[in-house]
């Protein structure tokens, strides 16, 4: 049988790269690397051009608003083929400030507006107090717990055609006010949780890479993983309190 290989796109690793959430890349790296599937990252910078079908997955992380303002003049010229691709079911994480763009736009504290592509019927507009602390919540396709960090100003709202990824427990979540954190539209997660967010979230990871596998016809290898640091990673975050 052929190696199983997943193709992740890494969207401007030197600007949005706060809280460390290219862990989240290494974990994806991980847990594939574990069950034989061979997953190539390729790194996507500002100025480089993006071969949008060649890719499997994508990965955004968070940024404070000045990087915010750069990775969004170069979305813009990538904006049709992210949509489209998005449309095609690729499987995206996008955290916190790299999510805020896949969206509308981000209205910052200074009242400058920073585009979106508007992939994501979602806005952003930047709150008085900044959301910072554990967030514990639940995600509502599958009941689970999914633990992480957030900081940030940005309060987020969901139109009808987003539906919001988790319920919150504890935090802020999307915006401190309608119980809901992150997005999921067809296969985008979109969440304000840095930490990084995958390390104690094994479930969630392993979603991604199955999901990413389907969309190309193939399964997910029946290997067991030995989660006990995931596991008590992830239970020591429940408790953590905001
Ligand atoms: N600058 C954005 C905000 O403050 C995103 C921050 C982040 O990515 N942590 O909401």
């Amino acid at each position: 049988m052929s190696k199983l290989t997943l193709n992740l796109a890494y969207l401007y690793p030197k600007l949005l790269n706060i809280y460390g959430d290219r862990g989240n890349v290494l974990t994806l790296s991980f847990r594939c690397q574990v069950r034989g599937i061979d997953l190539n990252i390729s790194t996507i910078n500002p100025g480089d051009t993006l071969q949008g079908k060649d890719f499997d997955m994508f990965f955004i992380g968070g940024g404070q608003d000045q990087q915010q303002i750069l990775v969004s003049n170069d979305l813009q010229t990538k904006k049709d083929e992210l949509i489209e691709l998005i449309e095609n079911n690729v499987v995206f994480l996008s955290i916190c400030g790299g999510y805020q763009l896949l969206g509308k736009y981000y209205k910052a504290s200074d009242g400058s507006e920073i585009p979106g592509i508007e992939a994501l019927d979602l806005y952003t507009v930047a709150g008085s107090k900044r959301m910072i602390g554990n967030v514990l919540c639940k995600e509502i396709e599958s009941g689970n717990t999914i633990v992480g960090f957030e900081n940030h100003s940005g309060k987020t709202y969901l139109g009808p055609l987003a539906k919001p990824f988790a319920k919150v427990i504890r935090g802020g979540g999307n915006n401190g006010e309608d119980g809901f954190e992150g997005v999921r539209y067809k296969n985008v997660f979109g969440t304000y949780l840095h930490g990084s967010l995958l390390p104690k979230n094994p479930y969630l990871t392993d979603k991604l890479i199955e999901l990413a596998l389907e969309r190309k016809g193939l399964t997910m290898p029946e290997v067991s993983l030995n989660d006990t640091f995931e596991e008590i990673a992830h239970k020591k975050a429940e408790r953590l309190r905001y």
